[in-house]
């Protein structure tokens, strides 16, 4: 998705995006996401938002203001927001060591975004709203018996990496994820317009055997077609036959689509996406008379750690230092 400068800068972080139909997962997890960063990392050698605010080195120190749906803002301690984040996040029942990844992955965006500001208008750090900053979740709504052992699970992962976060070349990273790919992720230049040197296009484990509905498809009749189409690009041609429509697609060496010709009008895969509500960006597409067919594979944008393989990674033995190496490659973990 080529997102505007100015609309990148106002979009947060992440994109997990997940199914209610796979295990462990809340409201918050179900929703669609998919969202850019604003993929401009801060200038190296600046302080913490901790440091910045005078909170101390120790993150048991630090504190968060999270402006919560409902509009008011409430302080929380650094740890206990991380907590949350990850129970809204990524289903409790993954691999400790995933967990532990996607804990340093919200506690690096939540300073990153008090560095930058973003709600400062606001008099809070952070958003709990998923389609701005990360979702935000006291604890998991469908734990059911299981909510003493995977709060303990969770609470486990965050005091694991407690004060840990990630910086390239000094500065917090932009630390983005996704709920899964196929083959590789995404580089954030071909989604967001921006190349951003952790975020590149890497390997990663995911297959249709270990992640539910990586594989996916959506249908939709010539006519339904026609009209989402026109709605958005009313210069289109689409007076031929649908096999007239599409022109030729291309697609970037991580198997995502650059961009693909409909009716004459150059979109963006991420364009395609957002147009027809498709899981990714990466997508072949057939058309007939009988209608057209998007079969997609991954889901959400594709860039940073992805959920499913961050926990294949951990099946596999990885820590969550490897997992953090792999997936944001010439990035450090260090201390706040
Ligand atoms: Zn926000």
């Amino acid at each position: 998705m080529r997102v505007p400068k100015e609309m990148a800068a106002a979009l947060g972080c992440l994109a997990a995006v997940f199914t209610a139909a796979a295990v462990g997962f809340s409201p918050a997890q179900a929703r669609q996401r998919g969202q850019a960063p604003a993929p401009s990392p801060a200038p190296p050698g600046q302080v913490s938002a901790g440091q910045a605010r005078g909170v101390g080195r120790q993150s048991q120190g630090a504190a968060v203001r999270l402006l919560q749906t409902d509009g008011t803002v409430v302080t929380l301690p650094l740890e206990e927001y991380v907590q949350g984040v990850v129970t809204a996040e990524m289903p409790a029942s993954f691999q400790p060591a995933a967990l532990e990844a996607q804990a340093v992955c919200a506690r690096t965006y939540a300073l990153q975004q008090a560095q930058a500001k973003k709600h400062a208008a606001d008099g809070a750090d952070v958003c709990a709203s998923p389609s701005c900053c990360q979702a935000y979740a006291p604890s998991g709504g469908d734990w059911g018996d299981r909510a003493p052992e995977y709060e303990a699970k969770l609470r486990a992962a965050v005091q694991a990496t407690a004060g840990q976060v990630l910086r390239a070349d000094g500065a917090l990273i932009s630390a983005v994820f996704h709920a899964s790919s196929a083959g590789r992720t995404a580089p954030a230049q071909a989604v967001w317009g921006a190349a951003v040197p952790y975020l590149v296009s890497v390997s990663t484990p995911e297959t249709a055997q270990t992640v539910p509905r990586l594989e996916s498809e959506a249908a939709f009749s010539p006519e339904e077609f026609r009209e989402t189409v026109l709605a958005k690009y009313p210069q289109a041609d689409l007076s031929g036959p649908p096999e007239s429509w599409f022109g030729a697609v291309e697609k970037g060496d991580w198997g995502g689509v650059v961009q693909v010709t409909i009716g004459g009008v150059t979109l963006s895969g991420g364009e395609v996406r957002s147009l027809f509500g498709l899981r990714s960006a990466r997508f072949d597409v057939a058309a007939g008379e009988a209608g057209i067919v998007f079969h997609v594979t991954g889901y959400g944008h594709g860039v940073g750690m992805s959920q499913y393989g961050a926990d294949l990674m951990a099946q596999d033995g990885a820590d969550y230092r490897a997992i953090l190496a792999h997936y944001y490659p010439g990035t450090e973990l260090g201390s706040i």
